[in-house]
């Protein structure tokens, strides 16, 4: 039996509740689940040390990070603390751990469960496709640098190149090859969303996309524009498996795809690489119904499932896999069954209230 190390930043606002929220529902899974051994480090990082300390990460917590085999994070950043330029340190503190951990693949899944509340008034054959985002260079690879000329004029740097695109490309091919395919009709696919036609950067990302997909022949692609994407989604989300693309892309085409099936709070996120993993929900700290047991934390239990099936998947470690899906099913249960739910998805139910119904649907789990 493999035991995992986690590293917890549960961070700020409603981080710390969706972390907690987590944890009664991970300590449920261990004790239900032989041959699934979890232990946890969790630290405090963030906007709230920012403010008491002046570091957002410390060295020692970043090395906690590395030496760990996943981290997972639930929000960080709040609207008031900020560094003496004007910005939150939310950014300069994740764009710092992405690159620390080089975690250059982000994946979004945009899954309409049973009973979530979709924006479209027909959700058709269903929604089930993952923005795959490349999570190291693109507009985000000049964070920390651009230029500014007085009053007139800024400019940020979009740079793009054969390795990251390759890398993320590739990735977003093997993930197909374990998915089940588009709703429409399961066909695997492969979609390139860019604005090829007129920037340089990204025509080129697109003839890298295609390069690679020369080494998966089992798999069928394409490529769309971005503004195409934006309206495709909304009209035919079912003609979609896997979506790759430049960073900015993938961070609004990502909160788009959240909006459709149910919005943030049901938002997970995986940041991948080679060595290390990060996951987190989409969503920020909320800091307004921060502490007032609101929060949905949904968003932050899937993202421990996803951590489970990609330690299952690296481990190759079928309990890990089957914790990741029980923990899945367990959450889709609870979305169908209607009766415990936060406010954002129409219900009255507390954080604390979902995370136990969770807990509880395992324990049939393990029952049945
Ligand atoms: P960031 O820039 O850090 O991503 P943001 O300003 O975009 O943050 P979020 O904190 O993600 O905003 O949230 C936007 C709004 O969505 C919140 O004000 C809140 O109303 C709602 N929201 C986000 N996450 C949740 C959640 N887990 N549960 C309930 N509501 C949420």
């Amino acid at each position: 039996m493999t035991a995992y190390r986690i590293a917890l930043l549960p961070g700020d606002g409603i981080g710390p509740e969706c972390m907690r929220a987590t944890r009664t529902v991970l300590d449920q899974l261990v004790a239900g689940l032989p041959g699934l051994e979890l232990s946890f480090t969790s630290h405090q990082a963030g906007a709230e040390l920012y403010r008491q300390t002046g570091e957002t990460i410390p060295a020692d917590v970043l090395r906690d990070c590395l030496d760990a085999d996943a981290v997972l994070l639930s929000a960080i950043g709040l609207p008031d603390v900020r560094q003496p330029d004007g910005t939150e340190v939310q950014p300069m503190m994740m764009v710092g751990l992405r690159r620390a951990l080089g975690v250059h693949s982000a994946v979004r899944p945009v899954k309409l469960y049973p009973g979530a509340p979709c924006a479209l008034r027909d959700a058709g054959p269903g929604i089930d496709f993952v923005v795959v985002r490349e999570n190291l260079e693109g507009l985000f690879a000049s964070f920390g640098g651009g230029s500014r000329v007085g009053e007139e004029v800024a400019t940020d740097t979009m740079v793009i190149t054969r390795q990251g695109t390759s890398r993320v490309t590739d990735f977003a091919f093997r993930l197909a090859r374990r998915r089940n395919g588009r709703p429409l009709d399961g066909q695997r696919r492969v979609t390139c969303v860019d604005k090829a036609n007129v920037f340089r950067s990204l025509a080129f990302f697109r003839q890298v996309f295609f390069d690679v997909a020369g080494q998966y022949p089992d798999v069928p692609s394409d490529a769309v524009y971005v503004d195409a994407m934006s309206l495709y989604m909304v009209q035919r989300p079912w003609d979609f498996d896997v979506l790759v693309m430049e960073n900015q892309f993938g961070d609004i085409l990502s909160d788009l795809g959240a909006g459709l099936v149910g919005g943030l709070g049901l938002g997970p996120s995986a940041e991948i690489g080679d060595e290390h993993a990060l996951f987190q929900p989409s969503h920020g700290t909320a800091p307004q119904i921060a502490g007032k047991n609101l929060a949905n934390p949904l968003a932050t239990i899937l993202s421990a499932s996803m951590m489970l099936d990609w330690l299952g998947d690296k481990h190759r470690d079928a309990v890990c896999l089957e914790a990741a899906m029980i923990i899945e099913n367990a959450v889709a249960q609870v979305i169908r069954q209607g009766d415990c739910l936060t406010p954002d998805l129409g219900g009255k139910a507390g954080t604390s209230d979902v995370a136990q119904a969770v807990a509880d649907q395992l324990k049939l789990a393990s029952a049945t």
